[in-house]
């Protein structure tokens, strides 16, 4: 899947790609920009790609072959091709260079497909739906149906405290705190028991937007504990 191009030199292409089985590889496609270039017309965004690249030998990879096997041309309107450039985003984190991360690029060309064919109106619900996959993956997603505290059972609606990603009840859960409604709650259990195929359909409690804070704190803390920058910054000494 192609995820980004820089131009490097006059007629070459410097370019990253997700993989299935080797994570994330950044490649240069030699002669990409001449007009017989076998690249031409096949490494553009979100382009899915049989590939063949050189060695690795630390530096940069050589992009030997593409074939082209799926171009998405739904993506390009605005408002799908902006939900598709944050999944393939959020994907792009997950997978570090040279290690494969098969579930993180199935969510990315499933969710493609998805955002590919469903409703406008619904883009809203299979962003979120994404995410929550997304999140499960990472083992960042919250116990949406019990107390992180103590196990009881979320039915009226949970808390949560700044910074702290667990929903809690209203017992464990100390002043000052934040409410996070049912309805909320209940939008985003759907999403989670249910398979993406049906996300369009479901007729969700509130609208997206109303739950799209919560899974976005998520993301925000999982992002920021595995940052290699960050590591790297903590583990020196
Ligand atoms: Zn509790």
């Amino acid at each position: 899947m192609v995820l980004r191009r820089t131009d490097f030199r006059e007629s070459s292409r410097i370019v990253t790609c997700l993989t299935r089985t080797q994570g994330r590889v950044t490649a240069l496609a030699k002669g990409a920009h001449r007009p017989d270039s076998p690249f031409l017309g096949r490494v553009d965004f979100l382009n899915e790609l049989q590939a063949t690249f050189g060695p690795d030998r630390g530096g940069l990879r050589l992009f030997v072959r593409a074939e082209l096997v799926r171009e998405r041309r739904a993506l390009r309107a605005p408002a799908r091709f902006l939900a598709a450039s944050h999944l393939a985003q959020l994907c792009e984190f997950a997978l570090p260079d040279g290690r494969p991360e098969p579930l993180v690029y199935d969510l990315l060309v499933g969710g493609l497909a998805l955002l590919e064919r469903c409703p406008e109106p619904a883009i809203g619900q299979v962003v979120l739906g994404l995410e929550l996959r997304h999140l499960e993956h990472l083992g960042a997603l919250p116990d949406l149906h019990h107390c992180a505290a103590c196990g009881v059972r979320l039915d009226g609606g949970a808390y949560r405290h700044d910074g702290e990603p667990g929903l809690l009840c209203r017992r464990h859960a100390r002043t000052p705190r934040t409410a996070v409604g049912v309805e909320v709650l209940d939008l985003l259990r759907q999403l989670q028991a249910t398979s993406g195929r049906q996300w369009p359909q479901l007729a969700l409690p509130v609208a997206a937007r109303v739950a799209a804070p919560l899974p976005a704190l998520w993301l925000a803390a999982a992002t920021e504990q595995r940052s290699r920058l960050r590591a790297l910054l903590f583990e020196r000494g």
